[in-house]
């Protein structure tokens, strides 16, 4: 590894960059991957990924919690998940039509995820939560959504009203240009306040199409749901006559083999999955009780499709990466080095005077400096902005990449070993004697 100067080199970084803002909307593909939150700094330019390692440009090397924002549990460029898609690639893209790794990667599925009869594959998760939340009003004839604020569910029109993640990130959590006809009908709530969902589905709950929550929430950083919560809202969304919707995007095969829901002991009626299901690559899920299924086209007229959906590609990446997480096992090996670096960086931050609490679910977990506690987004918000944006840059400079974000994860994955942490530790030390 180069030896680090307390001025890290970036020129190539910088240079790319100036060349991605004059043809690239804020220079990046993604909000997300913008740095403004965290000091308005340009972002690295990163040139490729080694296991749990970024190398940007420059050729700087940093350990990496970011992961592509979940996807790569198994770290970067795993060699199952590369050889699967070299060979797919020399077979055909894309074909256009129904083909055996797309049916095996749904099968599979099936068989993982308790309570996914069926499953309709798409691109991301944005049009998997998009199409689930259509569908829920496809089966009830009924308009309403009810989510969670600082939840975030992609970006299609509907789910950018108090979203999380980039949005909140950003300063857009109610995005411009979403019509009012759009928002009118979708009602955002707290999370963890079952009294707030009780009173509200006991004026609307007939209205109400469906529920949708992310089992554990990961994009207003973590946050677990309080003891009974889910099955309470199970229990109430059903009384209302209403679909419970999980969107699993980041969350399905995170933290054991299976959904967070089964985890848990909840099995929603629809689940929108994404990420790790697709290996790194372009790739999403809905799916759930087979009679709402029925209703989708070409059987039913709840109307979804998609060009590149369920592709060659994407199907045989999320196949290598399900076949490396179902034989190898490596959740509780993530869990317990996850569990080691968030301990430690509590045990840090007390000894550098430092208000701090982590969520952490498995191997994902949020540091939040300036609050001792987390359980819903208004209490994300008061995590302390300028602590993380210095934070972040510290770390950057010791070679670790963070999401540049506080509303965000660190995802230890299956490439992560005890050498990483340690050096993380020992980074976040010398970080930490430098935050006010
Ligand atoms: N749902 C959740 C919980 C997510 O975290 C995300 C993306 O971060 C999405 C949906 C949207 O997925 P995509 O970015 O693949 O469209």
């Amino acid at each position: 590894m180069r030896e680090r100067s307390s001025v890290v080199e970036r020129d190539g970084s910088y240079t790319w960059f100036e060349r991605a803002k004059s043809v690239i909307a804020g220079g990046v593909n993604s909000p997300a991957r913008s740095f403004r939150a965290v000091g308005g700094d340009p972002p690295v330019v990163m040139d490729r990924g080694e296991g749990a390692w970024l190398i940007d440009v420059d050729g700087n090397r940093y350990i990496d919690y970011l992961a592509a924002f979940g996807p790569l549990i198994l770290g970067h460029s795993h060699p199952q998940v590369v050889e699967a898609v070299r060979q797919a690639m020399a077979e055909g893209p894309l074909l256009g039509t129904p083909h055996p790794s797309e049916i095996r990667l749904a099968e599979e599925l099936v068989r993982a995820v308790q309570g996914l009869e069926q499953v309709r594959l798409t691109t991301t998760g944005t049009e998997a939560v998009m199409s689930a939340v259509r569908l829920a009003r496809a089966f009830t004839g009924r308009t309403k959504v009810i989510k969670f604020e600082g939840a975030y569910h992609g970006h299609s029109d509907a789910m950018l009203v108090k979203a999380g993640s980039g949005a909140s990130t950003i300063g857009t959590a109610d995005s411009l240009g979403v019509p009012q006809g759009v928002t009118q009908d979708v009602v955002s709530l707290p999370y963890n306040d079952i009294e707030r969902l009780e009173e509200v589905l006991s004026r609307i709950g007939d209205q109400v199409a469906c529920v949708l929550t992310e089992p554990i929430v990961g994009n207003m950083g973590i946050v677990n749901p309080a003891p009974g919560y889910l099955q309470k809202m199970a229990d109430l969304t059903h009384k209302a006559g209403a679909l419970l919707i999980f969107d699993e995007v980041i969350t399905a095969f995170r933290f054991h083999y299976g959904s967070a829901g089964a985890l848990l002991g909840v099995i929603p009626d629809l689940y929108a999955m994404g990420k790790i299901i697709g290996g790194g690559l372009p790739a999403g899920a809905y799916g759930g009780r087979r009679d709402i299924m029925d209703y989708v086209a070409p059987l039913g007229g709840m109307f979804q499709a998609g060009t590149l959906a369920g592709n060659p590609l994407s199907s045989v990446a999320g196949l290598a990466t399900l076949q490396v997480l179902r034989e190898e096992n490596p959740y509780p090996r993530m869990d317990r080095l996850a569990n080691d670096l968030a301990t430690a960086l509590l045990h840090l931050a007390a000894r550098h005077g430092l208000v701090a609490s982590v969520n952490r679910a498995g191997s994902g977990f949020t540091l939040f400096f300036g609050t001792e506690t987390v359980q819903n987004y208004t209490q994300a918000q008061q995590a302390d902005a300028g602590q993380f944006a210095a934070f972040h840059r510290l770390m950057l400079n010791e070679g670790v990449y963070l999401a540049p974000s506080r509303y965000e994860a660190w995802f230890v994955s299956a490439q992560h070993g005890p050498d990483e942490i340690e050096r993380t530790v020992q980074a976040a030390d010398r970080a930490m004697a430098h935050i006010m």
